[in-house]
């Protein structure tokens, strides 16, 4: 089998693993940590927050990743950022004022939220103590999953939405990013318009240029003709085009079932033809690779001479979030000082990523720096102090 040398190259063998921190998550050691896991478990993409302390985390992680391990050298991820043309989930923090919640509330928003980001209650938080609202959800973990709304018994928790001035912060982010993800959806053609002027000038020098939509009706292709539309009025082109199929978005840690929308999306986009790839995304999960196979949606392997394949339509990619996220314990601070939890963490990352890319070789050089980490965790905790 041919292993891709590039993120570009994975890409067009079929064999494209996108890492999504989020478009909302803020987290910026969690974001560190998780780039510089996935760096090294062969991520081709990692996705976060276009937010400069979150892209210099995310930089940050990258670049440490290639200072550890040098044999990985040469198969850096893109950097992605993500902008919206209007309302998204993927766009939202939830927010409530803890003070407004009765104390005998059992907090289920605190236990169903993945990311932490509910806030313990302080006792000395009680109704009415201050004028001003104490927020309840920590800004920066909060990704708008949006599950905690719903769980109030009280409806107290809301949801902010919020749109990212892309010609504002792309140019302080442009000299750390390779790939930026547009999010919009069914019948926005004149907000998307609006917004790839903005982008226009920044598109030729983008590796690639991801368009994430969610389907919306399942019985009609009135996604394939908004996307036909959007690609119309694409100028520049972009040099690489990805259709993101946004199925069930942030809920691939919730169960096996949420992958099938993002397979039923992809199977629409894939039967239109659209010049570019496809890849799943929005409820991907480490059932999505085996139902891809049963169904022979993945690409075939490359063949000898490197050619892709392109007669037959199949997906190129895939993108994980939460599924991907949860997946790893990587802690707050830099988990390359405690390196046998590192390639613990790298080990489980990379049984995920080499569903899609599979790579013996990496998988063998994982077990031998975790093996080593193990031994001088060892020796450390023997040693007899002078
Ligand atoms: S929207 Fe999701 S991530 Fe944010 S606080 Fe609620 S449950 Fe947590
Ligand atoms: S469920 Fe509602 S009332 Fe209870 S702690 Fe959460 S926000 Fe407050």
């Amino acid at each position: 089998m041919i292993i891709p040398r590039n993120s570009l190259e994975a890409l067009k063998f079929g064999q494209w693993f996108k890492l999504i921190c989020g478009a909302s998550y803020q987290d910026v050691s969690k974001v560190r940590n998780l780039s510089l896991v996935y760096s090294l478990a062969g991520a081709d993409c990692i996705d976060v927050a276009a937010d400069l302390a979150v892209v210099r985390a995310a930089v940050e992680g990258i670049a440490i990743s290639q200072t550890i391990a040098p044999a990985f050298c040469g198969q850096r991820p893109w950097l992605m950022v993500s902008f919206n043309d209007g309302a998204d989930p993927h766009f939202r923090k939830a927010w409530f004022d803890i003070q407004s919640c009765p104390t005998d509330c059992s907090r289920p928003c605190e236990r169903i939220c993945p990311a932490d980001a509910i806030l313990p209650v302080s006792p000395s938080l009680s109704i009415g103590l201050s004028q001003v609202a104490v927020p309840g959800v920590l800004t920066e973990r909060c990704y708008g999953c949006g599950r905690c709304v719903p769980v109030c018994p009280y409806g107290l928790l809301k949801e902010h939405a919020f749109t990212v001035a892309a010609g504002d912060v792309l140019p302080t982010l442009m000299p750390y990013i390779d790939a930026i993800e547009i999010h919009t959806q069914v019948g926005r053609q004149n907000e998307f318009e609006h917004l790839w002027h903005q982008l226009a000038a920044y598109i030729p020098h983008l590796k690639l240029v991801a368009i994430s939509c969610p389907d919306s009706d399942i019985q009609s292709n009135a996604i394939v003709d908004y996307l036909t539309q959007l690609y119309q009025l694409m100028e520049p082109k972009p040099s690489q085009l990805l259709w993101q199929t946004d199925g069930r978005p942030m809920s691939g840690d919730i169960g096996k079932g949420t992958t099938r929308a993002t397979i039923r999306l992809a199977e629409k986009v894939l039967n239109a033809r659209l010049p570019g790839y496809v890849q799943l995304a929005g409820g991907t999960n480490d059932y999505t690779v085996a139902k891809l196979r049963s169904l022979d949606l993945l690409s075939p392997p490359p063949s000898t001479s490197g050619q892709e394949q392109t007669e037959t339509p199949s997906i190129h990619g895939i993108a994980y979030g939460s599924y991907a996220r949860r997946l790893v314990n990587v802690g707050d601070s830099p988990l390359e000082k405690r390196p046998e939890q590192l390639w613990q963490q790298v080990q489980l990352a990379h049984a995920l990523v080499s569903q899609i890319k599979p790579n013996e070789l990496r998988k063998y050089q994982i077990s031998q720096f975790l093996k080593q980490s193990h031994c001088s965790a060892q020796t450390s905790a023997t040693a007899i102090p002078p």
